[in-house]
Order: C-alpha cells, then sequence, then structure tokens
C-alpha cells in the first residue's frame, strides 16, 4: 500500500507533464535550452526519487508515512523551505472531564498560525461548556450532533437558539456565552479563536469567579443571604454533566420572551444555504461579514471537492489561511518566495497552514468527497484565480512569459471558478 501509494506520487508528477505536452525528450530539451541550473537539478531530483537513492533500509513510522506519501517522497517540484503546513488534532493531549473532553490546535503546537488557533470539543447529552467569556472572537462549526447556545448583548437582550451539522455561530470578544449538548448524543464541533495564541484553558469562567470572590461580597451583590450561597461552586466546572434542558420555546419564554430577545442573529445556517459556486468538480460555500454580519473577524469557505476534483491555484492578499480537513483526503502544495514550496498530504481532523499571499492548490487524492474549511482572520473571503489572471492580461504577454499559445490560453476558464470542473 505504502510503496504503491508512493509510486503513484511520482507517476502522478510525470503524467502532468505528458499532459502539458511535454515528453521526457522534450523535457531535457527544454531543461537545456530554457530553464536554469535549478531545471537541471530537478531532472537529478526526479532520477534520484526513482533509484536507489530514494531507499531507506533503516526504520520508519509506517502508518504516519502512508498518510502522507508527499511529504516522506516529496515532489520534485518541491524545494527549499516554507515552514510548518500541517499539524493534527490527533496528535494532540485530549482534556477529558465527565461531560466530554476538549483539545486544541494553536501557534504552540503549529507555529506559522499566528492569527488563528482552532479548539475540537465534545459534548454529551445535557453536558455543558460551562458559562464563560474570553479575549478573543470564538467563530465555531458543528460537526456532529445537536447544541443549545446563549450569548448576552450588553444591552440585556439575549440570543438563544439550537444548533446542529453544518451550523455556524459567533461570539464576539468578551461577550459572555454557553454550549450545552442535546440529545440523542450531544455534538461535536470546532471552534476557531482570531488569535494564535489563544488557549481554551484561559477562558473567564463563571464558577472561578465565585470562588475567588469574598463571600460577603457575593452576599451583598446578590442580595443573599450566606446561606444561600452555601453551595456555590468551589473550583472550575468547565465541562460538566447536567439535565437536557427544556424546549427552546420554553426556555425563551422563561426568561422574558420577545422583550429580551436579540435582535443580532448569532447562528447562522451554513451547509444549508445554497453553493456560492458549484461546478461538475464540487461546491464552496463563502460565509464572510456580506451574509453573516456578526462574524466580523472571521471568514470561511467550505469546500466540498469530488474525487480527483482540484480547489485551483490561488492566493489570498488579506489574510494567512487555517485549513481543517473534516473528510477525504486531500493534497496541497504551498509556494513561496524565493522558489519555496512544499507539499503534504492532508487527512480529517488535520489542520493546514497557508501563509498570507502565498500560492496554493488543493487536490482530493482519494475516491471519497473531500471536505474542507478555509479560515481567515478577515471581514470576508479575497482571492486571486491564476488562471483569471493570465485570462485578464493580452495572451501575447503570456506568451511571452509562458509559452502557452492563444490556442491552448483559450482553453483556460477565464472566470475564477474555484473548484475547477472535471
Ligand atoms: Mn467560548
Ligand atoms: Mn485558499
Amino acid at each position: 500500500m505504502s510503496d504503491e501509494k508512493k509510486n503513484k506520487g511520482v507517476h502522478d508528477g510525470f503524467s502532468r507533464r505528458s499532459v502539458l505536452g511535454l515528453g521526457s525528450a522534450a523535457l531535457a530539451a527544454a531543461a537545456l535550452a530554457g530553464l536554469s541550473a535549478q531545471g537541471q537539478t530537478r531532472e537529478g531530483t526526479q532520477k534520484a526519487e526513482r533509484d536507489h537513492s530514494s531507499s531507506n533500509p533503516g526504520q520508519e513510522n509506517k502508518p504516519l508515512l502512508e498518510q502522507n506519501p508527499n511529504s516522506n517522497t516529496p515532489p520534485p517540484t518541491d524545494s527549499g523551505d516554507v515552514g510548518p503546513i500541517w499539524y493534527s488534532y490527533d496528535l494532540t493531549k485530549k482534556r477529558i472531564q465527565e461531560g466530554g473532553w476538549t483539545h486544541q490546535v494553536t501557534q504552540r503546537e503549529l507555529p506559522s498560525s499566528t492569527d488563528l488557533a482552532g479548539v475540537n470539543m465534545r459534548l454529551t447529552a445535557g453536558s455543558f461548556r460551562e458559562m464563560h467569556w474570553h479575549t478573543a472572537d470564538e467563530w465555531s462549526i458543528m460537526l456532529y450532533g445537536n447544541a443549545r447556545v446563549t450569548v448576552l448583548n450588553p444591552d440585556g437582550t439575549i440570543f438563544i437558539d439550537d444548533v446542529s451539522k453544518g451550523d455556524l455561530w459567533y461570539f464576539p470578544a468578551g461577550f459572555p456565552h454557553s454550549i450545552q449538548g442535546l440529545g440523542p448524543d450531544g455534538c461535536e464541533f470546532l471552534l476557531v479563536f482570531d488569535q494564535g495564541m489563544f488557549s481554551e484553558d484561559g477562558t473567564f469562567l463563571i464558577s472561578e469567579w465565585m470562588a475567588h470572590t469574598p463571600p460577603d461580597v457575593l452576599s451583598k451583590n446578590f442580595g443573599l443571604p450566606a446561606s444561600a450561597l452555601a453551595n456555590l461552586p468551589t473550583g472550575s466546572l468547565y465541562i460538566f454533566p447536567a439535565d437536557l434542558p427544556k424546549s427552546l420555546a420554553e426556555d425563551k419564554a422563561a426568561v422574558g420572551g420577545q422583550n429580551v430577545q436579540s435582535p443580532i442573529q448569532y447562528t447562522f445556517k451554513m451547509e444549508a444555504m445554497a453553493p456560492t459556486k458549484r461546478t461538475t468538480g464540487g461546491e464552496i460555500r463563502i460565509v464572510d461579514s456580506h451574509n453573516f454580519p456578526v462574524s466580523k473577524n472571521v471568514a470561511t469557505a467550505m469546500n466540498i471537492i469530488k474525487p480527483g476534483g482540484l480547489r485551483e491555484l490561488h492566493w489570498h492578499p488579506n489574510a494567512s489561511e487555517w485549513q481543517f480537513y473534516i473528510a477525504g483526503k486531500g493534497r496541497m502544495t504551498v509556494f513561496m518566495p524565493v522558489g519555496s514550496a512544499r507539499t503534504m498530504d492532508f487527512n480529517a481532523n488535520d489542520v493546514g497552514f497557508v501563509p498570507a499571499n502565498a500560492g496554493h492548490y488543493v487536490e482530493n487524492t482519494d475516491d471519497t468527497d473531500l471536505v474542507f474549511l478555509e479560515l481567515f482572520k478577515a471581514s470576508e473571503v479575497v482571492d486571486f484565480s491564476l488562471n483569471q489572471w493570465i485570462r485578464r492580461v493580452p495572451p501575447e504577454m503570456v506568451y511571452s512569459h509562458l509559452k502557452l499559445d492563444k490556442n491552448a490560453l483559450q482553453t483556460i476558464p477565464a472566470e475564477k471558478l474555484d473548484i475547477l470542473p472535471r
């Protein structure tokens, strides 16, 4: 299996070149005629991959290599160092408490990601992520099950809603909120914070505030005798089990109904929304402050790429990209100056990273749909398409640079498709 995949990777490299119309003889000629010494080095690298030079008689972590053949034996186009672009939730420590668990990939685990950090959390039915707030904005997508969320506005209005798989929520920094797993089996979700060094362990918990305020002050604040406060928590709750709540309508009515209802919408049904763009190769849904106004500092594009499909070569001028892989298997190459490129494979539960402005593509390398999120610390998703760029400049200009003649150029999509047709 491992060797097959490795070989497949190498062959893919060659078949891509034959698609471009370069046989090996032509390629050698081109290397001599046009390409620099680096081009000839690439030939040498290709040869090295094919022969004894790439053999590895020593120890190997085979399961890891099988997950990431492009990292182990990079395509000959890879070069230099673009910094870390991969991590996986399945390498992180899980904090397990009664009622669920949590683990995180932050700048500590993936040092390139200074803008965003992610937390993956599970709550069983009825269990709470306790009432809290924090210094970063919180964006979230439901990955499984059902949950009830609440968030308070400074004007005293309250937002209460139920969310299920494919729904988003967004809580601004400092706004106090809660999450509770619902039936039949609670929930799992991804949280993304707009600070790379954010930690899920560094949030303001209602339980800890109670535990660290003099009891007589609490009595005075609540207007309650000490006896009424005898059972306050003395440490942090964080995640803990509880009974299932009443219905959404009953909970809303119990706190004051319409009179106290938030005029701001903090949840969004992303998976249920029509794709922003769709081709035979897949579909993309873009959710940012244009269609989800409260999501001011985090923008997202959810990609579903069919087998063999490609998220086209592109870059983002306004932010770095933090990726979360939900399903399937893909590979990405990140291109950076000077002449640097890194290719890696991505599986479900992996995190990917692309520096701002760095060129990249994401290719589905398996026979099932590849589902992944592009996330940006930005108010909107902005990208440049390589295809569109070379169709918007005069064909002679493209020929001068890339030796693509007019006829070939005409077949390249002139519009930004995001996910190319197969
Ligand atoms: Mn939170
Ligand atoms: Mn991108």
